[in-house]
């Protein structure tokens, strides 16, 4: 089973694909942590983010292990991902590794979830489950300000707001593989949910979810 969840910044996506890989028994991949991973080595290499040739150099050489490298939460590092991910011969390069984590998960596992901007559309259309996980700015914003100050950063909410706004338009706004809901996606929205709710909400369409029948597909249509 595939299950490909977008959604904006903050909207709640990433707490809900931990549980729900957790609940079913799938692996989990953090797609933006791959822009991420990918922004870091730029700006460590000197780059500016919006240098192609360095960014896409860095996407070739990206390994799994990079995800796990510290400070890749950090705002500086998720506004430089958001001006990498823009560029399309970068989002090119990184498909792959993408694809063959759905298609082979990791540690035997049955299924995959992934969550980014582009999943559904784009990386995993074919994913047995979409969701598109929304939430107002305003709750969004609440929410990013409150991690922030919960793993001890400074945070400014009028800031948070403005830099959410920025990427936020970023994201939806580049040719490449916009931030959009993909057809046939199940949405949700969390502006007035915990993430108890959500999980709950989420479950319920993971757990009604039934295979199409054999019959019905190409090969029982002759
Ligand atoms: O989800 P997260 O905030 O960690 O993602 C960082 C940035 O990476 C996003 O703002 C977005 O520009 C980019 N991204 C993307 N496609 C994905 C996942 C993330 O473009 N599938």
């Amino acid at each position: 089973m595939i299950i490909a969840i977008d959604g904006p910044g903050a909207s709640g996506k990433g707490t809900l694909a931990r549980r729900l890989a957790a609940a079913f028994d799938l692996a989990y991949l953090d797609t933006g942590l791959i822009y991420r991973a990918v922004a870091a080595k730029v700006l460590e290499a000197g780059a500016i983010p919006t240098d192609a040739e360095a960014a896409c150099a860095a996407a070739r050489a990206l390994a799994f292990a990079d995800l796990a490298r510290p400070g890749l939460r950090q705002e500086n590092i998720g506004q430089a991902a958001s001006i990498i991910a823009a560029i399309p011969s970068v989002r090119a390069a990184l498909l792959d590794l993408q694809r063959r984590f759905a298609a082979h998960p990791p540690e035997g596992k049955k299924g995959a979830i992934l969550d980014g901007r582009d999943i559904g559309t784009v990386v995993c259309p074919q994913a047995d489950i979409k969701l598109f996980v929304s939430a107002s700015p305003e709750a969004r914003a609440g929410r990013r300000h409150k991690e922030l100050l919960d793993r001890g950063e400074p945070s400014i909410y009028a800031r948070v707001v403005q830099e959410m706004e920025a990427r936020d338009a970023r994201d939806s706004a580049r040719d490449a593989a916009p931030l959009k809901s993909a057809p046939g996606a199940f949405v949700l929205d969390t502006s007035e949910m915990d993430a108890d709710a959500a999980f709950e909400a989420a479950k319920r369409i993971v757990s009604a979810y039934r295979p199409p029948s054999p019959a019905h597909g190409p090969q029982g249509e002759g």
